[in-house]
């Protein structure tokens, strides 16, 4: 191997690190300048350059250049400052670089499989240079974050997501594979752009698009065995559900949208329990919007509460009320619904608006989950707040513009009293000379964890209880010192140690549920998951 093709491999470039002896062994003698940077330099040298950029999007970019050119590097710039990089390279800046992706990408990153690739998809994973694969995030680009669809552009998603699975939850880069299904898209403006990098034409429907699915998920297993985990991500919801149902009972699959949400958000509302009282079982819930997001989260809480109290989950159904688009979901709708609210249909006369559905149900827990802005009204705030000492009020929807109210709405209409949590991000707000700092109910979390645990104990099948593992872990992982200022997520400076513990968690479930196949279980799974994670750190040529 020689020196200049070291320096053009991403997973092996250091850049200006390459000690002397490095240098005299690969070959590299004048081909980098004499100075020698530790990682350390490397890493401040590249924040400066990353904070004079103004415009996110440029600062996407320099993260995808650096993550091409030297990937431990790029691992240990996001790792050292998660809280700074987190939006930059994954949302909000995600979503618009996807709507641009086509003009900014140099190199593609994942894999394209496209109905072109029918009756090929086995040959196209042969394609891809790493045959030890842990991790797929796949999508199919009809509902990327709040954007809609972006069909072949949506490529973005799975690359960030499996970014933060590194970063996070410290599984290898080379493990993780990046796909996008592309059965066209709907999207006119798409459609009509000459730079479009997609299929041009309508997205595949029914059985066309069934099969091709098919085709990728049994090509997958073929291919890399029980054990590899696919992450399903920002499909539509009508798909959404029915892929989950269909392979969960034959492959390793995980909707990061409806179960990984409903994960973080039932973490969220255990931990604030301590600061509400009581246990979840005395709460009422009102959700608005009955999507992959609110019907995820509301089967969650009624399976934990049905662990809680050892009760069926049919009657622990009937303390979750929820939204959408026509009223309140009653009884009386039953038949035209679809098939996932079928099960929150309760006995009630039909309710049209959310303010309506507040008074009528009085939830303790007011969910926001529709993806529309502005619906947490001051009267719906103050009817919360006037039945409620500590009302409780989570305004899931992105981005930031599409919150259902702002943390401040929340703490000045509730006078200070409710426990605010969001999707997007929030400043700390003063009210009456205390300050209060909200929440951010944000997926990366949990998935990294979650996914780590799955693979280092060999699991073979998700099980809900694996969710429910991972929420408790999430949730105590929140200190009294965070609860003092409202807070019920742990701040995200130590999530390496929270994905570790949460990994921990899940992966002793899952061998208790017999569902490992990595034998012997290790004593330790907290040290063992530690062990597992991948350090971005340079290692030592000789
Ligand atoms: P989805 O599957 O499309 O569901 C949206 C739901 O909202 C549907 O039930 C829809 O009603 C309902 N809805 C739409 N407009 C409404 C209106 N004006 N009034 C009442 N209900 C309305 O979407 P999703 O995947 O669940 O995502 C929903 C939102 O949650 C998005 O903004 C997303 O960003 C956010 N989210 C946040 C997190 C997080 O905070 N960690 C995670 C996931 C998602 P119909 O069924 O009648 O059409
Ligand atoms: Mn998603």
């Amino acid at each position: 191997a020689s020196g200049y093709t070291l320096l053009r491999d991403p997973h092996h470039n250091k850049g200006l690190a390459f000690t002397e002896k490095e240098k005299d062994a690969h070959y590299l003698r004048g081909l980098l300048p004499p100075a020698i940077f530790t990682q350390e330099l490397q890493e401040k040298k590249l924040m400066n350059i990353l904070r004079q950029y103004k415009v996110p999007l440029q600062r996407y970019m320099a993260m995808m250049d650096l993550q091409e050119r030297n990937e431990k590097l790029f691992y240990k710039l996001l790792i050292e400052n998660v809280e700074e990089l987190l939006p930059v390279v994954y949302t909000p800046t995600v979503g618009e670089a996807c709507q641009k992706y086509g003009s900014i990408f140099r190199r593609p990153q994942g894999l394209y499989i496209s109905l072109k690739e029918k009756g090929k998809i086995l040959e196209v994973l042969k394609n891809w240079p790493e045959r030890n694969i842990q991790v797929i995030v796949v999508t199919d680009g009809e509902r990327i974050l709040g954007l809609g669809d972006l069909g072949c552009q949506g490529m973005g998603i799975p690359v960030g997501k499996l970014s933060l699975y590194t970063a996070l939850g410290g599984l290898r880069p080379s493990a993780c594979l990046p796909v996008t299904i592309d059965v066209g898209t709907n999207n006119e403006q798409l459609l009509n752009d000459e730079f479009y990098i997609g299929l041009k034409q309508k997205r595949a429907t029914g059985k066309e698009y069934a099969e091709l699915l098919d085709e990728f998920m049994t090509a997958v297993k073929q291919n890399y065995g029980e054990k590899v985990l696919v992450q399903f991500e920002d499909f539509a919801n009508h798909n959404a559900f029915e892929l989950l149902t269909k392979y969960s009972p034959t492959h390793l699959v995980f909707n990061d949208d409806i179960q990984g949400t409903a994960s973080v958000v039932l973490a969220g509302l255990l931990a604030a329990l301590n600061l509400v009282g009581g246990t979840l079982a005395d709460h009422k819930f009102l959700f608005l919007g009955a999507g992959e997001a609110g019907t995820g989260i509301a089967e969650l809480i009624a399976l934990e509460i049905s662990k809680q109290i050892k009760g069926p989950i049919e009657e622990t159904r009937k303390k979750i009320w929820l939204v959408d688009s026509k009223g309140l979901i009653v009884s009386s709708r039953k038949e035209s619904l679809q098939h996932f609210k079928k099960p929150w249909a309760h006995e009630h006369e039909p309710v049209k608006g959310l303010l309506d559905a507040v008074k009528a149900i009085k939830p303790t827990v007011l969910i926001g989950s529709s993806g529309v802005g502005k619906t947490f009204t001051k009267e719906v705030v103050e009817a919360m707040a006037s039945f409620n000492e500590k009302p409780l009020i989570l305004a899931l929807s992105n981005p930031t513009s599409q919150s259902e109210c702002t943390a401040e709405e929340a703490y000045t209409w509730s006078k200070g009293r409710a426990i605010f949590a969001s999707g997007s991000p929030f400043d700390p707000v003063e009210y009456n000379g205390k300050v209060f700092v909200p929440g951010q109910a944000n997926n990366a979390y949990i998935f990294p964890g979650f996914g780590l645990g799955l693979i280092m104990s060999g699991a073979i099948r998700v099980h809900d209880d694996l969710l429910l593992a991972a929420s408790e872990a999430l949730a105590a992982q929140v200190k009294q010192e965070n609860f003092d200022k409202g807070l019920i997520y742990p701040p995200f400076s130590n999530i390496r140690k929270i994905s570790a513990y949460i990994a921990a968690k899940v992966a002793a479930k899952a061998y208790e549920l017999g569902l490992s196949s990595r034998l012997p279980r290790p004593k330790d799974l907290v040290q063992h998951a530690e062990s597992c994670m991948y350090s971005p750190v340079y290692r030592c040529y000789r």
